[in-house]
């Protein structure tokens, strides 16, 4: 076992110790907005900015150029629910409870939407993964929260009258298309809120989510086609969940299917493209701090794996990060640091000069983004997976290596990240570093969940239509 020193140990135990965050920043004169973009099942390395082959993403290279990447970007999961929990509170998510269909935040949890709303932010959101919904507590602080979840809308008419709300307009059927097509509607709610956020009296904090990549791969044209065309139909992307990850596609299939799903990232770019381009047009470009990030990736039999959620492989942990905020960070920087999503909380409080909560386990990294040079003292990122009763996995890894424990089979397996960043050479029959804090954050995982187990609130109650939403994404059977 290697030994090691206090400042490798420090950051951690203070972590566990709920001491670790940081310092309330000085207020500014004008508080910035904040348009916090996530991107549903967006794994970073089919990112343009982040080396990918393909043109998947001009308006993010672009966003790039102008603001600062995140070279490592970490999920606390591979899926949705317990991802977007973190991203919310700054907790893992044994400790803000968001851990599967049957949970809600925990009693007394602070939100970023809450803690902004208080501090004096309109607070509005908009979701199309009916993962992400009320229900759960994710629009706990929001003023404005739209999940009027998008999957199979037509058939469910969840849209019913229309009022003059944000997001209200319910399109056109055939604009939902096969299986979804929703960017169009997280467009439209952005739009409309945005435009009367010109001249109001208030900064404020819109939340929007993308769930566009997420399967079924049903891009409309021309990104049906825009990425190859290996002798498949499209139509391969539809009912990519019935028919299940371990379906045997043919080697022209999956690369029809990896051409599919980089077509609906480009679709969804080009949305996040205009979205950007309506900051500018209402004057709103210099006060808004614009993060874009996503839950988690997506395997594409990587590791003989399709799909997410069951395992803790950098396609399904590593995410993007890209953040601008004109005149604060130097434009164009990329950022080699690890960081997590327990740290975007405490981030954009700390950009917004609202004191950060005591409960938030993430640190800020305004200070390393308005100064690259600024000491950032690498820190663990922790995942998990614990999908369903074949999968549960913990997880720690550094930027130069990775330790998984499968709490199941009782079995550990390390890489060593630096030489082999595709994780294809398994470490045997030597010490793990990463052991001893693993193995101290299980523990109090473990605890927190047993904690929650007495405290959590009300479980809710799904209705058939969710049901039915949640059925068709493969995540009930
Ligand atoms: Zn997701």
């Amino acid at each position: 076992m290697t030994a090691h020193s206090p400042t490798f140990w420090l950051p951690f135990c203070l972590a566990l110790l709920g001491m670790a965050g940081p310092s309330p920043a000085a207020e500014p004169a004008v508080r910035p907005n904040i348009l916090f973009i996530m991107i549903d099942t967006l794994r970073a390395d089919h990112v343009g900015c982040y080396g990918y082959s393909r043109p998947t993403t001009p308006s993010l290279d672009h966003l790039a150029t102008e603001g600062v990447r995140l070279e490592q970007m970490m999920s606390v999961s591979s899926w949705t629910m317990p991802s977007v929990g973190s991203m919310f509170t700054s907790l893992y998510p044994s400790q803000h409870n968001i851990v599967n269909t049957q949970c809600r935040f925990a009693k007394g949890v602070t939100t970023l939407a809450s803690t902004l709303r208080d501090a004096g932010y309109r607070t509005a959101g908009v979701t199309t993964n009916p993962l992400v919904h009320s229900k759960f507590g994710y629009a706990d602080g929001f003023e404005v929260y739209d999940d009027f979840t998008v999957m199979l809308s037509a058939d469910l008419d969840l849209f019913g009258d229309a009022t003059d709300g944000p997001g209200a307009a319910a399109p056109p059927n055939e604009e939902l298309g096969r299986g979804g097509v929703t960017s169009p509607m997280v467009n439209r709610f952005a739009e409309g809120f945005l435009a009367k956020q010109q001249g109001a009296d208030k900064p404020f904090f819109l939340f929007l989510l993308y769930f566009d990549p997420h399967a079924d791969y049903v891009p409309p044209a021309p990104y049906n086609t825009m990425f190859g065309d290996y002798g498949v139909s499209p139509e391969i992307g539809v009912g990519i969940y019935p028919r299940g990850p371990a379906h045997p596609y043919t080697p022209a299939e999956k690369k029809q299917i990896v051409s599919l799903y980089d077509g609906e990232i480009r679709n969804t770019d080009e949305h996040i493209g205009k979205v950007l381009a309506t900051l500018d047009r209402l004057g709103l470009h210099d006060n808004t701090v614009v993060l874009v990030l996503s839950d988690h990736g997506e395997e594409f039999w990587d590791h003989d794996g399709f799909l997410h959620g069951d395992n803790l492989f950098d396609e399904q942990v590593h995410v993007p990060l890209l953040i601008r905020y004109p005149g604060q960070f130097p434009p164009g920087t990329v950022l080699p640091h690890q960081a997590s999503h327990i740290d975007v909380m405490p981030t954009l409080l700390d950009l917004a000069g609202v004191p950060i909560p005591h409960q938030c386990l993430g640190r800020s990294l305004a200070p390393v983004l308005r100064d690259p040079t600024a000491a950032f003292p690498p820190r663990i990122a922790f995942l998990e997976a614990q999908t369903n009763s074949h999968t549960d996995l913990k997880g720690a890894r550094l930027p130069d290596r990775k330790l998984v424990h499968d709490r199941l089979a009782d079995t550990y397996t390390a890489f060593a990240l630096a030489n082999d960043p595709g994780e294809n050479a398994p470490l045997r029959d030597q010490p793990f570093p990463l052991l001893p804090p693993l193995r101290q954050w299980t523990e109090e995982m473990d605890r927190a969940h047993l904690l929650q187990d007495a405290t959590a609130g009300a479980v809710p109650v799904l209705d058939q239509k969710h049901l039915q939403q949640l059925k068709a994404l493969g995540y009930l059977r």
